[in-house]
Formats: structure tokens, C-alpha cells, sequence
């Protein structure tokens, strides 16, 4: 969800950027789309090589995936389970776009450098 607004085509593997974009591109398409946060893998982890068959991510130790969702919740102000249009969740999104959030959020990953050049879209 926070990587959505600044994604442009870098990603874990092929199948995983091609399926990124159609899911970028449909919510971009139409914003008005409910979109339900969901507390595991999601629609964009589905095609993820870290994906394991556990369904459990394989750089959860390493990048803290879990306590990074917890934190974009928390400060979206949303919960697992909850559904919102996109249009709500990219204005919720840009609101805390300069706050601690991103800085919280993204240590460690390894586009934040890029990330940090880029604007919301
Ligand atoms: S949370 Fe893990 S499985 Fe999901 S997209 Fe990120 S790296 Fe892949």
C-alpha cells in the first residue's frame, strides 16, 4: 500500500513487477475500487519469489515485514479486515506522505534511495 503511489517497474522478479503494474494500474484506473488490507500475504504478494508455501514471507526477519504493516496501519488509521476505496486510502497516504511514516516504514528496503526521489502519483 505505501509502495503503490511511488511504484515505477522495480520489484522482486518479472512476474512479480508484471503483476505489481496490473494492480497499479487497475487501482489508478479506477480509484473508487474497494480495496480490503488483509493481515498476511496479500494480492501483491501472490506472485513474490519471498512468498513461501507456509505462507509466511521469507524476509520477514531480515526487512521486519509484519512490524512494517503495523506501522502504515497505525498510522492510516486502518485495521485487517477493513475495506476502503483506493481514492480514500491514496488521500489517507499522501496526507502523512512527510511525516515520520516513510522514515519508519522504509528504513532498510532497499529502493528507499529511489523512493526518497520521487513524488506521490
Ligand atoms: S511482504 Fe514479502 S512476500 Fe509480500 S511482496 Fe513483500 S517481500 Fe514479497
Amino acid at each position: 500500500m505505501l509502495c503503490l503511489p511511488r511504484f515505477r517497474g522495480l520489484g522482486y522478479s518479472s512476474e512479480f513487477t508484471a503483476n505489481m503494474a496490473l494492480i497499479a494500474k487497475s487501482l489508478s484506473d479506477k480509484p473508487r475500487q474497494f480495496v480490503e488490507l488483509v493481515d498476511g500475504p496479500d494480492d501483491i504478494c501472490r506472485l513474490c519469489p519471498h512468498l513461501m508455501a507456509t505462507g509466511e514471507c521469507a524476509l520477514e526477519e531480515q526487512v521486519l515485514v509484519k512490524e512494517r504493516d503495523g506501522i502504515v496501519l497505525k498510522m492510516l488509521g486502518v485495521w485487517p479486515g477493513e475495506r476502503l476505496s483506493y481514492h480514500e486510502l491514496a488521500a489517507r497516504l499522501a496526507a502523512v506522505a512527510d511525516s515520520s511514516l516513510p522514515k519508519k516504514a522504509c528504513i532498510g528496503c532497499r529502493w528507499q534511495n529511489f523512493c526518497d526521489e520521487l513524488p506521490l502519483r
